[in-house]
């Protein structure tokens, strides 16, 4: 009775497979999920997360069959329309989320041409005696992509890549504050996917995010991955949902000056990472630690290189703005940055000080001690604090701590390699730069490419196409051997 049980399973099974080989799709899921038929969304845009997730599940068994050639063409319309648009997306973004600066929202445009594509996946290769084994890199299916308002266009672009590249579809949740523009991204992608590939929905996104849709995403099962990009909060929601969770955290990037560095060139690396869209990077310079023995000329060369100092009065008055430290505000144990300040320029900084900052000045500096909170807290806004520290040991244990073990970014200047080996090894970075910008860290002034999802937080680092592939093995036993 069992047996003849067993063998009706085994029949119903080997029949759906082959239904399944003959009209060319999918398998259906084995999970014995509900998962939800897609309903009809508007280039790519859908009212709720089920819908979406439903409609980018339905386009990845599309997306299979047009094997490589069909991610290629998705990647390389993302990176064409970044090119095309980078202006008016610029534009588009820095009007809706009124943070940064303008040029800069449109060089991260610019950038996104230059991202690794399909080429990144090679599979490996092993021959011997018994035949030929294969691993390839295979996609998940669906991935839930969260995003910041930081850089919304940019890393929906940036996540598009990676994820199409690797043969998955993608839904977005993005930032409340940064989402119109990227739907409005997203729905020029969908055109010109569905006009070359004729697939509707490689790419979906929720038009009003919210926590709900958040939860809606990680739990549906249409959802394989989730990548998700921004502060702790989101990084541990993403974590507690029960999905495999890609995460790109936050960091508090350190920097440390010792007496070797070309101190000119330190200062000028500072200013252009630091100030680069009023420090919305997370790999962006946040605190500056600098050896006694050159504190002051490097603090010279800071000021001939563009920054302006603001004096302890000067600096409480920002301080009291940008931070609410009273005990418990919003709900945490710990000081809450003003949201209205993230991304604030020089000269609206300054204005809360009561100071007169010169047209197109890059950045603000402050002298501190270690405890200060723009040292403290991952502030994101043109100000960094500059704090002399005795030695290098002290130098960098004080970047360790002022990091908070996020192993996000962090950065040294200095011509002596044990210096740099003992940051390194103290600090255990995701991304760590040796005399250059943060930004030499993404590939700009320095050899590489970049991502605006760093997988700090599981530890995956600059994402890519690989990023967000399963590693299979393929084995031919025998056969196909020509020794
Ligand atoms: P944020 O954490 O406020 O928001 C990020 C995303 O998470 C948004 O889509 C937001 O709507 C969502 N979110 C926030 N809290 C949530 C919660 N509790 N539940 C569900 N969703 C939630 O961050 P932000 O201000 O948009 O971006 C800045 C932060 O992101 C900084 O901490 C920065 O370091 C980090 N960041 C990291 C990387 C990286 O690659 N590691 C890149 C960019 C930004």
């Amino acid at each position: 009775m069992a047996s003849s049980l067993n063998e009706d399973l085994v029949r119903s099974i080997v029949q759906d497979v082959l239904a399944n080989l003959n009209n060319g799709s999918a398998p259906a899921p084995s999970c014995g999920c509900a998962h939800k038929k897609a309903a009809a969304g508007n280039l790519g845009v859908f009212e709720d997360a089920s819908s979406a997730a439903a409609a980018a599940r339905e386009a990845f068994t599309e997306l299979r069959k047009k094997g490589m050639a069909g991610r290629r063409v998705v990647v390389d319309i993302v990176k064409r329309l970044c090119t095309a648009k980078q202006q008016e997306w610029g534009e588009l973004e820095f009007a809706e989320t009124k943070i940064g600066r303008l040029e800069h929202k449109i060089a991260k445009l610019q950038g996104i041409a230059g991202l690794p594509g399909v080429e990144w996946l090679q599979p490996y290769g092993m021959s011997g005696d018994h035949g030929i084994t294969m691993e390839e890199f295979t996609p998940f299916g669906v991935v839930g992509a969260i995003t910041p308002v930081t850089h919304s266009i940019p890393t929906v672009a940036c996540n598009i890549i990676n994820i199409v590249a690797a043969g998955n579809t993608a839904v977005f949740n993005a930032h409340p504050g940064g989402a119109k523009c990227a739907v409005e991204a997203v729905k020029a992608f969908n055109t010109e996917i569905e006009k070359e590939l004729g697939i509707p929905n490689i790419v979906t996104i929720i038009r009003e995010p919210t926590i709900e849709s958040f939860n809606e995403l990680t739990s549906s099962p249409d959802v394989s991955l989730l990548v998700i990009t921004g502060g702790p909060g989101v990084v541990k929601a993403a974590m507690a949902s029960g999905k495999r969770a890609i995460c790109a955290g936050p960091g508090n990037p350190p920097v440390v000056v010792d007496e070797s560095a070309r101190l000119d060139k330190a200062a000028r690396d500072i200013i252009f990472g630091a100030s680069f869209d009023n420090n919305l990077l997370c790999i962006g310079e946040k605190q500056i630690f600098v050896l006694d023995k050159v504190y002051d000329s490097f603090l010279n060369e800071f000021r001939r290189a563009g920054a302006l100092q603001v004096n302890d009065q000067q600096l409480a008055a920002i301080t009291a703005e940008a931070f609410d430290t009273k005990a418990g505000a919003g709900g945490c144990s710990h000081p809450v940055l003003n949201r209205d300040l993230v991304g604030a320029g020089a000269e609206r900084l300054g204005s809360i000080a009561g100071l007169q900052v010169p047209t197109g000045t890059e950045l603000l500096f402050a002298e501190t001690d270690v405890d200060h909170l723009f040292v403290q807290e991952e502030q994101m806004m043109s100000l960094v604090p500059i704090v002399r520290v005795r030695d290098i040991e002290e130098g960098v244990r004080l970047a360790k701590e002022t990091e908070h073990g996020y192993k996000h970014s962090s950065m040294i200047h200095t011509l002596n390699v044990e210096h740099m080996t003992l940051m390194a090894q103290a600090l255990d970075s995701t991304l760590f730069v040796k005399n250059g910008s943060c930004l030499a860290g993404l590939g700009s002034g320095g050899e590489g490419y970049a991502s605006f999802s760093i997988a700090t937080t599981t530890g995956e680092g600059i994402t890519t196409p690989m990023t967000f592939t399963r590693k299979r093995r393929c084995v031919m036993v025998d056969n196909l051997n020509q020794f």
